[in-house]
């Protein structure tokens, strides 16, 4: 089965969310579970939890169908002791957030050396820190997702991302979503069904199908290998129509949310009907 959405607006609270991606007609579906651009958030209230897992209930969603993504303020490689303390404490938080509103994946971006500190003992210290909070939280799997590489982001090569895993002790909790945008600014080409299949072919032997936990369906805007993150509609960047459907038709992708987070929120409805009518498409 696939599951299809778009990452939506949670204002108004968290159980907005699961209306607007209702109203979308998604079988999935990301939001924030706090402002993701400040620090600190008030506390999740209990009738807000009810009335969240509520909502999930009465319009059929189960926690693999929801991908809550982390604040953008997180570094979980930070080269300095105080701010990478800060980042690891908000990790932990958003983490219990979504333990509190009974998820089971949080979505997050690696971290960044800041061009302080070399690639491989930051990519060490992100698995450090997601080290400390798997130990300290249950039941949600943290997954990594690959980034466009912009600025000093780690993660835009599968290789990073099998060093991140590789430096973890309980790898049943981790897992990783797979951005179509940002792999392809970072040089993985999806533009024919050859480029999809040896970027996936590649992504199996580097990292393993078997992490694969959430997908972030994105055109981009930006160029091939242009290493900025500048998403798109669908068929209408530099990826092109090709990559999406194949996605749909091939059963590596069931089962795990498909995210949209492309520019127009107005055509997220026919974008994911789109991606439902492509499921059993002829090649
Ligand atoms: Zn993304
Ligand atoms: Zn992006």
């Amino acid at each position: 089965m696939k599951f299809v959405g778009a990452h939506v607006s949670a204002a108004g609270g968290v159980c907005q969310a699961v209306i607007r991606a209702h109203q979308l007609k998604a079988t999935a579906f990301a939001l924030f579970t706090k402002n993701q651009r400040q620090w600190q958030a008030a506390t999740l209230q209990g009738d807000m939890i009810e009335k969240f897992r509520r909502a999930c209930d009465e319009y059929g969603y189960s926690a693999r169908q929801i991908l809550p993504h982390g604040s953008y303020l997180i570094n979980l490689g930070h080269p300095l002791t105080d701010a990478l303390e800060k980042s690891r404490n908000a990790f932990i938080d958003e983490i219990h957030r979504c333990e509190q509103l009974g998820l089971s994946l949080l979505n997050f971006h690696p971290g960044s050396h800041l061009l302080q500190m070399e690639e491989s003992l930051c990519l060490a210290r992100i698995a450090e820190s997601i080290n400390i909070a798997l130990e300290r939280t249950t039941g949600v799997t943290l997954v990594i997702e690959n980034t466009a590489g912009q600025g000093s982001n780690l993660g835009f090569t599968f290789g990073h991302l099998a060093a991140i895993i590789d430096g973890i002790e309980d790898k049943n909790r981790v897992g990783v979503c797979l951005d179509t945008c940002h792999a392809f600014v970072a040089g993985y080409d999806l533009r024919t069904e050859e480029h999809c299949r040896q970027t996936f072919q590649s992504f199996d032997d580097i990292v393993g199908f078997g992490y694969l936990r959430a997908m972030h369906l994105n055109d981009a805007k930006s160029g091939f290998n242009s290493r900025l993150d500048r998403h798109h509609s669908l068929g209408e960047g530099n990826i092109g129509k090709t990559a999406f459907s194949y996605i749909m038709r091939d059963v590596r992708f069931d089962n795990i949310p498909l995210i949209l987070e492309t520019i127009n929120p107005d055509i997220w409805a026919e974008e994911i009907a789109w991606l439902k009518s492509q499921q059993h498409s002829a090649q």
